[in-house]
């Protein structure tokens, strides 16, 4: 089982963390407090590393 990480602060998900649709894409941040962020703010987070 792989680790994700979390796109907004980088630490590791937990769980299934928390999903979050952002321009038909789904991403998995650790919890509300970053999926508004990523909502807030896509493009920053979107993007792979
Ligand atoms: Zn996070």
């Amino acid at each position: 089982m792989a680790t994700k990480k979390c796109p907004v602060c980088d630490w590791a998900i937990k769980d299934d963390g928390k999903t979050v649709e952002v321009d038909g894409k789904t991403i998995t941040v650790c919890c509300d407090d970053c999926a508004t962020k990523v909502q807030t703010n896509p493009e920053k987070y979107l993007k792979p590393r």
